[in-house]
């Protein structure tokens, strides 16, 4: 076998994942069978050959780590069963060679398998883990809807993906085209060689923000969804049982995690461009703008004096400047979006924890938002959300203390470096009750007071961020289950 085993390494925002499957496991209770837990006992290696370009469902880095969604459910699974050494990750040339390598036996397991017939002569699948509808893409200009609007249309899929066989076999009046992957057909429709793709949501994301192609939108669903499966040998049944059990104790707060991490879709539509990459292909049509403008003018005026160089230089230091903070900006709030406040808490994190200084996070979610929205409308929810937001980053700027960043729809970090539990704790109180006090007008002669429930956890030992972050969150549930407008603390998980 021409595969190469690697180690799955931790990532941003997966340690808290894991805790939470520990802390259910930590209390002796296996939730294998005896028979089951032999059966692993015996078995000296597990080979899990995933689909080496599928991000983000799975892929393998630039530096051969394997990560994605499945990834992050193989590294919870791997705890949870307490596999260790047995797991071995192999890493395969493409998709083709994991299915030969799962018939001859080269490999036990895949991840990331849709069912089908032919699969099941030599594999068995587990329930499906992730959902995927594939979608149609097109460029901004094309006009029509859904996929009748194709008809006669050079339309791309993948090939070898059951999307693109169900594009050919439901389809034939469009003139349909088979490309490798994903990246090489949204690249021949963004730059007009092709009218539309059809690919899954998640993967077009990814790759549309990676490509910078910012001409492209969505018109519907192609009426192909995925069910993806974690797929084990069929003369392994004990291994489908163990998989399906580890899978079903998965909760869904942490799978909803995983996908947010993974797939940064808004909680109320079905699909669309987020704000963030909206922001970001703006930055980068400026760039290039940028880039021209400053292009020409060096051709033009070639014996430039270092005097007005330099000034350009300057200039377009400040450009650039606007352009980190335009793609580092919450466009709805002003406030830093969830990539840029994620950044600086690792970073400030990280310097209070080599320092010895405390830190603590507060996470704010409003309270009843959904009812704001359905009763206002989603305009004077934005209103809501705006005025929350400058309340309390008015009050962290008099104090001179702390970042504020949006990390979801109306849920919002606060982060503050050298401050200790007890004095994190005056601040979220204040915050709170500024909130519940801030009268925000919804219509005409009608004023709403909104309140907020926040969770507060505060470094007690050489935790890593996200298992912080994940107190705050925890925390914040916790208070919302008391009755919500209230400040509730985390303590330190204590393992065993
Ligand atoms: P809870 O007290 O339990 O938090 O109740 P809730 O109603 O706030 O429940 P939840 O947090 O689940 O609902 C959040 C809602 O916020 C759902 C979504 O429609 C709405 N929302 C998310 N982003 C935005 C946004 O940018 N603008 C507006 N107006 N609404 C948003
Ligand atoms: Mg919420
Ligand atoms: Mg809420």
């Amino acid at each position: 076998m021409k595969g190469r085993t690697c180690l799955i390494r931790n990532r941003l925002g997966l340690l808290f994942l894991l805790l939470i499957s520990l802390a259910g496991t930590s209390h002796g209770q296996d939730i294998l069978t005896p028979e089951e837990r032999l059966w692993l006992d015996q078995q000296p290696v597990i080979r899990f050959a995933p689909a080496p370009n599928f991000p983000p469902v799975e892929f393998f880095n630039e530096d051969n780590e394997y990560q994605g969604i499945t990834a992050d459910f193989i590294k919870i699974i791997d705890q949870q069963l307490n596999l260790g050494q047995k797991l071995e990750i192999v890493q395969l040339k493409d998709w083709g060679e994991v299915m030969s390598e799962g018939r001859s036996r080269g490999i036990d397991m895949w991840g990331a398998a849709e069912k089908t017939v032919a699969r099941s002569q030599y594999m068995q699948f587990t329930e499906p883990y992730i959902r995927l509808p594939a979608v149609i893409i097109v460029r901004q200009e094309f006009a029509g809807d859904g996929i009748e609007a194709l008809v006669g249309k050079k339309v791309v899929g993948i090939e070898n993906y059951a999307s693109y066989e169900h594009l050919q076999e439901n389809y034939p009046q469009l003139n349909a085209l088979g490309v490798p992957d994903i990246e090489a057909g949204l690249r021949m429709v963004s730059y007009g060689a092709a009218d539309a793709i059809v690919a899954n949501n998640a993967a077009a994301i990814y790759y549309i923000e990676k490509n910078g192609l910012t001409n492209l939108k969505v018109i519907g669903e192609s009426g192909f969804e995925w069910n993806l499966r974690f797929a084990v040998r069929d003369d392994w049944a004990p291994l489908l049982s163990i998989m399906q059990k580890s899978l079903d104790s998965i909760t869904a707060l942490q799978k909803r995690d995983i996908y947010r991490y993974w797939i940064n879709l808004d909680s109320s539509d079905s699909w669309k461009f987020t704000k963030d990459y909206m922001l970001i292909a703006m930055a980068g049509a400026l760039v290039v703008i940028v880039l021209v403008l400053f292009g020409w003018g060096w051709r033009k005026r070639a014996a430039v004096n270092m005097q007005r160089l330099t000034q350009r230089i300057e200039e377009q230091k400040k450009i650039e400047e606007e352009l980190k903070n335009l793609a580092t900006t919450d466009e709805l709030t002003g406030t830093y979006n969830r990539r840029a406040i994620l950044e600086i808490a690792q970073t400030d994190y990280q310097k209070c924890l080599d320092e010895g200084q405390p830190f603590s996070v507060l996470l704010i979610d409003i309270d009843h938002f959904k009812q704001v929205n359905d009763q206002y409308g989603h305009e004077v929810g934005d209103r809501v959300i705006r005025a929350i937001v400058n309340v309390c980053s008015d009050i962290l700027k008099v104090k001179k203390i702390g970042h504020i960043g949006r990390i979801g729809g109306e849920e919002f970090v606060v982060l503050l470096p050298m401050i200790d539990q007890t004095e994190a704790h005056s601040v979220a109180e204040q915050l709170r009750q500024c909130v519940e006090k801030e009268p925000i007008q919804c219509i005409e002669n009608t004023w709403y007071s909104a309140t907020v429930s926040v969770g507060l956890a505060s470094l007690e030992h050489s935790e890593k961020f996200d298992e912080l972050l994940n107190r705050a969150d925890m925390a914040m549930y916790q208070a919302k289950k008391s009755g919500r407008n209230r400040v509730a603390v985390s303590h330190e998980l204590v393992a065993g």
